[in-house]
């Protein structure tokens, strides 16, 4: 296994501006989301991140959670 080309993947934990924690891989560290999959509905509608929207779906459709 060839060094250098695989970013150090690790778990890490991700912190919504709602206060909802959980852990997940990531080459990142202590990453922070706008929306999670618990405080998504209440902002349905308001689409007040649109461009963390974007990243959120892309990291929920990665890991599976339904938003
Ligand atoms: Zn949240």
């Amino acid at each position: 296994m060839k060094k250098g080309i695989h970013p150090n993947y690790k778990q890490t934990m991700v912190t919504c501006a709602c206060g909802e924690t959980f852990m997940t891989g990531s080459t990142c560290e202590n990453i922070r989301v706008e929306i999670c999959s618990k405080c998504h509905p209440f902002y349905t509608g308001q689409r007040k991140y649109v461009d963390s929207e974007g990243r959120v779906q892309k990291f929920a459709k990665k890991y599976g959670i339904q938003v």
